[in-house]
């Protein structure tokens, strides 16, 4: 099958990430921590860098957190930007502490001239501006005009693009996100033909752990399996590390990221071991090696099982108070339910030593 043919955009520099273009999508997220509640705030950011969080996000609501930044980035080296609100204060002593870059919308820090010294100082470090536009957000006049609709949404960040390229400035990335999936989904569609800037996908106020997911892998999934986004937030309350956790999985899903693939039967009448627990198990101990590009199988019985499992890379299929272990279509051994597990992982370990 042909990969998915991504959309031309133009490609900005994050630290050492590069977004846009044909760079890979990447996943990212935002700290709950209050910012300036270092310790706690670096606590966070290790988990989600331990997760593989590839841009973090942190909210600046005020000076004594846009102070706090100074800290941080001298415990971090990944990438991590100011979401500021109203106040350009803030955007420039967040630059002023090796921010790598800003989440503003430029009409909404007032005058003119106050736009400009902060494109000036971002225009210095070449630091790029996301305007995130959403649909609780979209201006009076716009939602007068179009209603809350998918144009309103796009017109609104097409008003602050207009800004910042009006100061030459083009180091920009932009969002347009709903509540709802459908009119994010068409929002983003009419803008990917409006503009080459690179897009960063998300559905806002997405909801809970399960819900939150569904919504955002709809939503997410439908716009990158045409070809659109380039740097993707799965906004859940809950912990963010699962944000990035669920980012990921819709990028492997698509084919877009390599990874550890976990195949499982929803198990039916034949089954007859604990597949559920058995399943939850393997996922738990691979945990550490989801970035290894091998798909393990685990089927419940011989009937599928084996047929699936051998076209793994490593397999179990389960029978009565056994099953099978598989490794590239050939069975390994056979042994008793209570040592599948360790049995398989034992086998993987034997082909990615020191894992
Ligand atoms: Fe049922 Fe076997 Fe298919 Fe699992 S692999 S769903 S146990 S037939």
């Amino acid at each position: 099958m042909e990969p998915i043919q991504r959309r031309k955009t133009r490609v900005l520099k994050l630290r050492d990430l590069y977004i846009g273009g044909d760079n890979p999508v990447s996943v990212q997220s935002m700290t709950s921590t209050p910012t300036e509640d270092v310790t706690k705030t670096l606590g966070q950011i290790r988990a989600l860098e331990s997760a593989g969080c590839q841009v973090i996000r942190l909210a600046v609501p005020d000076m004594e957190a846009a102070v706090a930044l100074a800290e941080i980035r001298k415990a971090t080296d990944s990438p991590l930007i100011a979401d500021i609100h109203f106040n350009y204060r803030l955007a420039l002593e967040a630059l002023k502490h090796g921010i790598d870059g800003l989440r503003l919308n430029p009409g909404n820090i007032g005058s003119e001239a106050n736009v400009m010294k902060v494109v000036d100082a971002a225009r210095e470090k070449r630091i790029p501006i996301r305007i995130g536009v959403n649909s609780g957000s979209v201006e009076k006049e716009l939602l007068e005009k179009y209603g809350v609709t998918p144009l309103a949404l796009v017109e609104s960040a097409l008003k602050h693009v207009a800004i910042l390229e009006k100061c030459g400035y083009q180091e920009m990335k932009i969002s347009v996100k709903a509540s709802s999936v459908p009119m994010m989904i068409e929002a983003y569609r009419i803008l990917s033909d409006r503009v080459d800037y690179p897009l960063h996908l998300g559905v806002t106020e997405a909801g809970t752990e399960y819900t939150g997911t569904i919504r955002s892998s709809v939503g997410i999934g439908t716009l990158l399996s045409q070809g659109i986004g380039d740097t993707i937030r799965v906004s859940l309350t809950a912990d963010p590390v699962k944000e990035v956790y669920v980012g990921f999985e819709i990028l492997k899903a698509l084919d877009l990221r390599q990874g550890l693939h976990i195949v499982s039967c929803p198990t039916c009448g034949r089954t007859r071991i604990d597949l559920v627990t058995l399943a939850q198990n393997v996922e738990k101990s691979l945990d550490h090696m989801r970035e290894i590009p091998i798909t393990v199988a685990v089927m419940g019985c011989v009937v599928n099982g084996p047929g699936e499992a051998r076209e793994a890379d490593y397999g179990i299929a389960g029978g009565i108070g056994e099953g099978l272990v598989f490794r590239k279509g050939e069975i390994v051994t056979k042994v008793p339910e209570d040592r599948l597990i360790e049995t398989l992982l034992a086998v993987i370990r034997e082909d990615f030593p020191g894992r």
